[in-house]
């Protein structure tokens, strides 16, 4: 599966949110460093088209897709230098595939802030230095070896010695690599080195009920987002913790009563699912509508891998609807008659939104 990983200073609303998330009940405690394990979730992946489908094809049930977010927490200054629960925190975000970073933007005095201010770009600083000397210990014993390879004339080597030299100057800044443009070439090898400040990275600002507008604190942070490729979105957690808790009809009406749509967290889990990269196709059978996920530019055969080993291996084709023409067309009898229902082979790539019927050999 795909993972993101929740990382932020103590105290600034990581546990609220991925309590919100799973509804696991862990205990945010008003005091700093109260968490410690990584604790993993599995959040259903919000999509109104798997009900538009459901309505149409009325299946005995419908699934949506996943992923997960993990709460990393235990973060402290000097952790790249291995202190405290440092290397365990470096390690659990090596082994994620982007992160979500909490930013406190609400001032409330009863909660304690680890540096007595809310100063989200202050904070910020903080981790990413983390993250960026971790990276910078990377980048510049990966430089030496290549460095003697390149000697003896290995190209690739050559290659490596080059980005190397782009990044080193961008890290000794404490500033994320992600910042910077990559040529295809360069992101080969940078993806070779794994480096923390090259994930995608989301900025989650967690504001106040009234914070959403004419928030200094928000400003500040979208500015900052937008010189390293990173993306924000601002909710409520404590408010999104009152959400979570309520059953399906009180929730409708508790939102109604805000004026919201749907809840804050709904952005969140579609903003981390698009930083991982991911989208989704459809199977839509009278037992089940359900929703798949692939890694953008999937071919069908790795699509049909998701469902199972073995319809990837014995793939023969993908009758392929487009969901546009699914729904428009009212379903799989309305789309072939208009000529829509196709059969694609194993070159084809998936598009978002696809219903999807693999033939495969068993
Ligand atoms: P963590 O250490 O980052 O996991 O932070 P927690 O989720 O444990 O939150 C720390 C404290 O801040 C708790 O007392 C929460 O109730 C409180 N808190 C979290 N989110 C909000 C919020 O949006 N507004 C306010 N006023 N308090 C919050």
């Amino acid at each position: 599966g795909f993972k993101c990983g929740i990382v932020g200073l103590p105290n600034v609303g990581k546990s609220t949110l991925f309590n919100a998330l799973t509804k696991a009940g862990i205990d945010a405690e008003n005091f700093p460093f109260c968490t410690i394990e990584p604790n993993a979730g599995v959040v259903p992946v919000p999509d109104p088209r798997q009900d538009k489908l459901a309505a149409i094809v009325k299946p005995e049930k419908t699934i949506a897709t996943t992923m997960e977010f993990v709460d990393i927490a235990g973060l402290v200054a000097g952790a790249s230098k291995g202190e405290g629960l440092g290397n365990k925190f470096l390690a659990n975000i090596r082994e994620t595939d982007a992160i979500a970073h909490v930013v406190r933007c609400f001032d409330d005095d009863n909660v304690i802030h680890v540096a007595n201010k809310v100063d989200p770009l202050a904070d910020i600083e903080i981790i990413n230095t983390e993250l960026a000397l971790a990276d910078l210990d990377t980048v510049e014993r990966v430089h030496n070896r290549q460095t003697r390879a390149a000697k003896g004339g290995d190209v690739e080597a050559k290659a490596q010695v080059a980005l190397c030299e782009r990044l080193l100057p961008i890290l000794n800044e404490a500033k994320p690599v992600r910042a910077l443009d990559y040529s295809d070439e360069e992101l080969r090898h940078l993806k070779s080195l794994q480096l923390l400040t090259s994930k995608p990275t989301l900025y989650i600002a967690n504001v106040s009920e009234d914070g959403f507008e004419g928030n200094p604190h928000l400003d500040a942070l979208n500015a900052l987002a937008a010189t390293e490729n990173a993306t924000v979105v601002a909710i409520c957690n404590k408010l999104e913790s009152e959400i979570a808790e309520l059953d399906d009809d009180e929730r409708q009406e508790f939102l109604a009563d805000l004026g919201m749509a749907e809840p804050g967290l709904d952005r969140v889990i579609r903003a981390g699912y698009e930083l991982l990269g991911l989208h989704t196709y459809f199977t839509a059978g009278v037992k089940e509508v359900r929703a798949w996920t692939v890694k953008k530019g999937a071919t069908a055969p790795q699509g049909a891998g998701v469902i199972h080993t073995d319809f990837e291996k014995g793939f023969i084709r993908a009758e392929v609807i487009a969901y546009d023409d699914f729904v428009s067309l009212g379903g799989e009898a309305g789309a072939k008659e208009a000529g829509k229902w196709r059969l694609e082979g194993k070159d084809y790539i998936l598009k978002d939104g696809d219903v999807v019927h693999f033939r495969f050999n068993v």
